[in-house]
């Protein structure tokens, strides 16, 4: 179902000062597929899920889940978290651990007074789902942390919502377990047809699980898109920043030419992937991330794109090499392949593909 979010903001006071915890938050979350809201700390992501939720009363605005006004300040609507057909994965797993994975998967269908033969067919399809087949009677404490999430996840998907909730889920996870929770979770929600929404600060997270990433910052959404078109072609200097390593320098538009933007910058004059409504004298930010970066040994020849640089540090991190190099005035974060045979204080030429160059608002 898809969720409208409409002029909605929410502050708190603390200490005396005035948090914009949601400041005008338009939004449209589709009905369909991994939605996810990506942020720092702070930033009211979880301030915006829980006010989806119920649990939390804005200052203004609207939230419409499935074309039905859930919350109106105008109209006063408040429909409760109960009769708002969601289900909820938290940062803990908030299982119970006095009973067992049947009864805490059974619990929604308990309070909602469903027949016990019906509770027993439904938590066996739901435990088949997230392969916790044979599970039934153990009690909830005594399984893997990866298990214990998937009785959350069954807990949550046992009425049948139309739209599922995830608060960091993965956060108490260690980094291995994570990534196989989260292939896991990629794979049940795609055999849904639900609605998730997923709340991290974690990118990579993100990234890998998202159908679309709304960045927020301040308690504003910043950007929305595909992963890929977050990472490859943010518009905003914050977000791309955000969802990986970047290299940011301050540029001034030269002039448009041969289907690719120039500009000047620290690093010399590059040219860019083309943002044609750019003038010159325009100021800029040239962003391109350190994967993109090829470092040749020696001096550059005189070709588009090539700048003399030093290598001014080196780290080996196993799949990689990651260090700085220095070219004209900028000192350039770079990643390069594990065989790089290069030292600190080579000279080495820094070549950039210009579609790899992007101009963002500065
Ligand atoms: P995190 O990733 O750390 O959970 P978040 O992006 O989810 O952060 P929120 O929890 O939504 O952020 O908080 C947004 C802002 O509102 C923060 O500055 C936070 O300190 C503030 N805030 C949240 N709840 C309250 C509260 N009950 N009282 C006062 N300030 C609050």
């Amino acid at each position: 179902m898809e969720i409208k979010i409409s002029g909605l903001s929410k502050h708190y006071v603390s200490g005396g000062k005035t948090i914009k915890a949601l400041d005008e938050v338009d939004l449209i979350i589709p009905a369909q597929g991994i939605f996810t809201l990506l942020g720092p700390s702070g930033c009211g992501k979880t301030t915006l899920l829980r006010s989806i939720v119920g649990l939390e009363h804005p200052d203004r605005g609207e939230i419409a889940i499935g074309g039905e006004v859930v919350w109106s300040q105008d109209k006063g609507i408040y429909v409760p978290t109960e009769r708002r057909g969601l289900g909820m994965v938290f940062q803990t797993y908030a299982i119970w651990p006095h009973m067992t994975v049947f009864d805490n998967v059974a619990y929604p269908l308990v309070t909602r007074k469903v027949p016990r033969a019906e509770v027993r067919e439904r938590v066996a399809r739901t435990l088949r789902f997230v392969q916790l087949e044979g599970f039934e009677s153990r009690p909830a404490t005594r399984l893997s942390g990866g298990q214990q999430q998937r009785v959350a996840l069954a807990r949550a998907l046992v009425a049948e919502p139309k739209v599922i909730l995830f608060d960091e889920p993965l956060s108490n996870l260690d980094a291995k377990l994570r990534e196989e929770t989260r292939k896991e979770l990629r794979t049940f929600l795609s055999e849904l047809s639900i609605t998730a929404v997923y709340v991290t600060h974690d990118r990579i997270e993100a990234l890998a699980l998202s159908d679309t990433i709304a960045v927020m910052n301040q308690g504003r959404i910043i950007e929305i898109g595909s992963p890929e078109k977050i990472y490859f072609d943010a518009e905003h200097s914050f977000v791309a920043d955000f969802i990986g390593r970047a290299n940011l320098l301050p540029a001034t538009v030269v002039a448009q030419e041969e289907g690719r933007t120039l500009v000047d910058s620290p690093l010399g004059r590059v040219a860019c992937k083309a943002r044609p409504a750019l003038k010159p004298g325009d100021a800029v930010t040239l962003c391109f991330r350190p994967e993109f970066i090829r470092l040749e040994p020696g001096e550059p020849g005189p070709s588009h794109n090539s700048f003399p640089g030093r290598v001014e540090s080196l780290v080996f991190i196993g799949e990689a090499f990651e260090g700085e190099v220095k070219a004209g005035e900028a000192l350039l974060f770079v990643k390069a392949p594990p065989d790089l045979s290069l030292r600190q204080g080579d000279a080495v030429s820094v070549v950039l593909d210009p579609k790899h160059c992007m101009l963002l608002a500065v």
